[in-house]
C-alpha cells in the first residue's frame, strides 16, 4: 500500500511532507495516524498524519515528554522524540528530515 505522511512539530521548525511512499509497515492493518502529547505539560508537539489516497487514517495518541520539559529518567526517551523504540519499522522509515532532528535532540541533551 503507498501512503503519504505529513510530519508536523509544533517547535514550529519542521514540517516534512513525505509525498507519496510505501511504507514497510509489520502489521496487517493499515498504519494510523498519530499525535504526540507530553505526559507533562499536555502539549501535543508532534502530529503525523498518514494518508491513504485522500483517506486520513484514524489518529493514535502517544503520551510521551515535549522537548520543554525534563526527561524521564525512567524511559529512554529524549523529550521531543518521537522515535518508539518498540516499532523499529516505524523508526527505520522515517524521512531524512525527521532523522536529522532526531538527531539534534540527541546531541542537546547528551551535552547536559
Ligand atoms: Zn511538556
Amino acid at each position: 500500500m503507498i501512503y503519504r505522511r505529513i510530519f508536523v512539530f509544533t517547535s514550529g521548525e519542521t514540517v516534512v511532507d513525505t509525498a507519496t511512499e510505501k511504507i514497510v509497515h509489520a502489521q496487517p492493518w493499515r498504519p494510523r495516524s498519530s499525535v504526540y502529547v507530553c505526559d507533562t505539560c499536555g502539549l501535543t508537539y508532534a502530529r503525523l498524519e498518514v494518508w491513504a489516497g485522500d483517506r486520513l487514517q484514524p489518529f493514535e495518541t502517544y503520551l510521551m515528554r515535549c522537548e520543554q520539559c525534563p526527561a524521564d529518567l525512567v524511559r529512554f526517551q529524549w523529550p521531543g522524540s518521537i522515535i518508539r523504540e518498540w516499532d523499529e519499522h516505524f523508526n527505520d522509515g522515517l524521512p531524512l528530515e525527521v532523522l536529522q532532528r532526531e538527531a539534534r535532540i540527541h546531541l542537546k541533551h547528551r551535552r547536559k
